[in-house]
C-alpha cells in the first residue's frame, strides 16, 4: 500500500516511479502496475514486519504533502478507521477528500467512493494517481475495455479506491460483485443529492439507503457542503446514518473576500476588476444564457481569455471550455449556474457575480470554488436592486405558493446579505447559523465600513418627488426629475413645472440611486413589482415627510472595482520571487501536457509560490515544502530543482 515503504512481497518499493524525465508515454498507470501491489487482500500495515505502522500524519506527508490536518480532518478520519460511520458537513474546499482518502488507505480492502458528477471522479482520480495511490474509477464514461480492466484490479484488489457513479454501484449485480471484496469504506460525496430538499436531487441516490444494512461491516461516511437542516436531516434518515457520528466544520473560509459592488455599468465594473487580475484563473457568474454569451464576447473583444459556458451549448463545447479552464488555458469562464459542479480546480483566484444569486446557499457555493488552495481569493458582486425586481418576477410566476414562500425567504436573506453595513462574513456565518467573535477584516465592510450620514433631508426631497410624480413612475423617471434632467418625455409630462424639479441636482444618479433602494428596503417605499416597479409611499413615509423623525442611512457605496484592495497573493506571509514563479509554471504546464493533465495536478499554486520563495537546492529541501509528497518528489523532483538551481545561477551572473 502507498504508505508501506516496501512491498510485502518482493522488498522493492511500493510506489514505482520513473525516475527524471520518465513522463513522455507514462500514463498514470504506472506504478500500479497490473498484478497489484497488494495480491493478499488481508494484509494490513500492522503485519509487515518491515514496515511499522505509519500514521495518519506520516501519510498526509508522505503520500500528500501537506505537513497539518485541517481542522476536523484527524478526528474524521480516526473515526473512520476505528470502523465508525461519519457524517462530514464541510464548506467546499475545506478538504472533504482526504477525510475518506486516508482511512482507505489505512484500512484493508478497497474504499468505494459514490460521486455523481464524472468529471469530478476523473479530477480526483487524476489528482490521487498523480500522489502515486491506486486509484480508478468506474462509470459510463469508460469504454467497455476501461471498465473491464477496472473490474480487473479491484478484483486483483489491487486498488485503493474505486470512484463509482450511485448508477454503477446499484446496477447490474454490481454489489453482488463485493460480496467477495475486502472494501475499507463507503464514501457518499456530494450526499446532498439523496435529498430532494436539496439543489441537486438524484433520484440514483435514493437507492443507496441499502448500503448500511447490505454491509454492516463496512464503515459509511457522507459528506455534502450543504448546511440547511432540511438537507442534513434527509442525508441522515435516508443513508441510516442516525448512529453517526455528525462532524461539522467551520464553514468560514477566511481566504476569500467578500466584496459587493453597487451595480452600475457593470461590464465597465467587470474590466476595471480583472485589470491586473486577468492572468489569473476566474469564473463570472451571469444569470442568463444570453448574457454570458455577450459578457464573454465583450470580453475577447477586450483581448482577454475568456470563454461563455452554460447548459445550451453542445455538450462537447461544454467538455472543451472546461478542460480548458482547468489546464489554464482558458482564464475566465463566464458562465451560468450551469458551470461548477465538477471543478475542483484549486487555484481559481476570483468569483465575481454579475448578477444577484437566488439564495445565500447558492452564492456561497459558487464563491466557495475561488481559493480551494487556500490562498488569497476574491469574491465580488455586482448588486443592483433591478436584480431584485427581476428575481421577484420569477419567484411570482411560481405556481407552488409553499415552494413562492421559501423562495422569496431565501432571496430576502440574500438582498440583505448585499445591502449589508456589517461586516459579511457575519452576516454569511450567521446564515449558516455560526457566529464569529469579530469582525473578518477582510471583507469589503470591515476594509471600508460605509458611513452613515444624516439622510432626512434627502429621504424628504425623494419621498414627496415619488409623492409629486403621482406614485406613478419608476426610480429612473423619480431620478430624472430630482436631478432635473431635460428630456423630451420630462417636458411631454409636464415635470419641469413640479415643486421637486432639480431640487436634488447636487446629487449624481447613483447617489439617488442608493438612496431610494435604502428607502426601500428601510420600508419607506414599495416597489410595484406587477406594476412596471412603480414607487408609492408607503404609511411610514409620513412621519418622515412631515419632519416628526429623523432618518440615518449609510452614504452610497460607488466604487472604483480598482480600489478593492489587491490582497496579498500569497498568503505565505512573506514575498517571493516572481519571476522563478513563473519559470516554475512553465515547467508544471510542460510537465502537465506531456501528461495530458491539468497543471494542478502537478503541483498548486501555492506550492510552487513556497519554492519560489525558500528556492531549496536539495531534495530534503523540496520534501519540506507543502504539496510535495514522496510520489512527486521522485517524479518531478529534480526537474524543479533544475529550475530553481538555474534561477539562481542567472541571477548570480546578473549580480556579477
Ligand atoms: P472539498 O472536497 O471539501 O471541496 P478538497 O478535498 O478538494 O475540498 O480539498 C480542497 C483543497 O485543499 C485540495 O487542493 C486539497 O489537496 C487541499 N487540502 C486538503 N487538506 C489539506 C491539508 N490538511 N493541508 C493542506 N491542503 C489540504
Ligand atoms: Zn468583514
Amino acid at each position: 500500500r502507498v504508505i508501506a515503504p516496501a512491498h510485502p512481497v518482493s522488498g522493492s518499493p511500493v510506489i514505482q516511479h520513473s525516475g527524471r524525465m520518465g513522463r513522455p508515454g507514462s500514463s498514470t498507470d504506472r506504478g500500479l502496475a497490473p498484478g497489484g501491489w497488494m495480491q493478499a487482500p488481508s494484509v494490513i500495515l500492522s503485519s509487515m514486519p518491515a514496515a511499522p505502522e505509519s500514521t495518519i500524519q506520516q501519510t498526509l506527508q508522505r503520500v500528500y504533502g501537506y505537513a497539518e490536518f485541517r481542522p476536523q480532518q484527524q478526528a474524521i478520519i480516526e473515526d473512520i478507521i476505528a470502523g465508525n460511520d461519519a457524517f462530514v458537513l464541510m464548506p467546499t474546499g475545506g478538504g472533504k477528500s482526504l477525510c475518506y482518502q486516508i482511512p482507505a488507505l489505512h484500512r484493508s480492502g478497497v474504499g468505494i467512493v459514490v460521486s455523481p458528477l464524472i468529471s469530478l471522479m476523473k479530477d480526483q482520480v487524476d489528482a490521487l494517481n498523480a500522489n502515486g495511490v491506486a486509484a480508478a474509477y468506474y462509470n459510463s464514461s469508460q469504454g467497455s475495455d476501461a471498465a473491464r480492466r477496472v473490474l480487473g484490479r479491484l478484483h486483483e484488489h489491487a486498488l485503493d479506491l474505486l470512484y463509482i457513479s450511485p448508477e454503477r454501484l446499484i446496477s447490474g449485480g454490481f454489489l453482488d460483485r463485493l460480496s467477495d471484496i475486502d472494501i475499507a469504506l463507503f464514501a457518499i460525496d456530494e450526499a446532498h443529492c439523496v435529498s430532494q430538499w436539496g439543489h441537486d436531487f438524484r433520484p440514483e441516490y435514493a437507492a443507496l439507503g441499502s448500503l448500511r444494512e447490505r454491509f454492516p461491516e463496512v464503515p459509511l461516511v457522507a459528506l455534502t457542503a450543504t448546511a440547511d437542516a432540511q438537507t442534513r436531516g434527509d442525508i441522515v434518515r435516508l443513508l441510516n446514518l442516525g448512529h453517526a457520528k455528525q462532524h461539522i466544520a467551520g464553514f468560514d473560509r477566511p481566504n476569500i473576500r467578500y466584496t459587493v459592488l453597487e451595480k452600475h455599468k457593470p461590464f465597465e465594473q467587470l474590466l476595471r476588476f480583472l485589470d491586473g487580475r486577468s492572468h489569473q484563473a476566474g469564473i463570472v457568474y451571469a444569470l442568463s444564457r444570453r448574457k454570458v454569451e455577450e459578457i464573454a464576447a465583450r470580453l475577447c473583444g477586450q483581448g482577454l481569455s475568456a470563454a461563455a459556458y452554460h447548459a445550451g451549448l453542445p455538450a462537447a463545447q461544454r467538455e472543451r471550455i472546461q478542460e480548458e479552464f482547468l489546464r489554464d488555458e482558458c482564464s475566465i469562464v463566464v458562465a451560468t449556474v450551469a458551470f461548477g459542479m465538477g471543478i475542483d480546480k484549486p487555484n481559481v483566484r476570483f468569483v465575481v457575480h454579475y448578477d444577484l444569486p437566488k439564495h445565500i446557499e447558492g452564492y456561497y457555493q459558487e464563491t466557495g470554488r475561488a481559493g480551494r488552495d487556500g490562498l488569497s481569493s476574491e469574491a465580488l458582486l455586482l448588486y443592483g436592486a433591478q436584480d431584485v425586481v427581476t428575481a421577484r418576477r420569477l419567484i411570482d410566476s411560481n405556481q407552488n405558493p409553499q415552494q413562492q414562500r421559501i423562495e422569496i425567504h431565501k432571496l430576502n436573506a440574500m438582498v440583505a446579505l448585499a445591502e449589508a453595513v456589517t461586516c459579511r462574513r457575519r452576516v454569511l456565518l450567521g446564515y449558516f447559523g455560526e457566529s464569529l467573535a469579530h469582525d473578518c477584516g477582510n471583507c469589503d465592510v470591515c476594509t471600508n465600513p460605509p458611513e452613515r450620514f444624516d439622510a432626512t433631508v434627502e429621504a424628504q426631497k425623494a419621498l414627496s418627488c415619488v409623492y409629486r410624480v403621482g406614485q406613478r413612475f419608476g426610480i429612473r423617471h423619480v431620478i430624472d426629475v430630482l436631478r432635473g434632467a431635460d428630456t423630451d418625455r420630462i417636458r411631454t409630462l409636464g415635470h419641469t413645472r413640479l415643486s421637486t424639479y432639480g431640487i436634488g441636482s447636487d446629487m449624481g444618479e447613483q447617489e439617488w440611486t442608493s438612496i431610494i433602494r435604502q428607502l426601500i428596503h428601510h420600508g419607506y417605499l414599495e416597489q410595484d413589482i406587477a406594476n412596471y416597479s412603480v414607487l408609492k409611499l408607503t404609511s411610514a413615509a409620513r412621519p418622515l415627510l412631515r419632519g416628526e423623525r429623523r432618518l440615518e442611512l449609510a452614504r452610497p457605496r460607488i466604487r472604483d472595482a480598482r480600489k478593492i484592495k489587491r490582497p496579498r497573493t500569497d498568503g505565505l506571509g512573506g514575498g517571493y520571487d516572481e519571476a522563478l514563479f513563473d519559470a516554475l509554471r512553465r515547467l508544471r504546464k510542460q510537465l502537465a501536457d506531456l501528461e495530458g493533465k491539468p497543471p494542478y495536478v502537478v503541483f498548486g499554486d501555492a506550492t510552487l509560490m513556497q519554492m519560489a520563495r525558500d528556492k531549496p537546492t536539495t531534495q530534503q529541501g523540496l520534501l519540506a515544502v507543502s504539496g510535495v509528497g514522496q510520489h512527486k518528489l521522485d517524479k518531478y523532483g529534480d526537474d524543479f530543482l533544475d529550475v530553481i538551481a538555474g534561477y539562481g545561477t542567472r541571477e548570480d551572473q546578473q549580480g556579477a
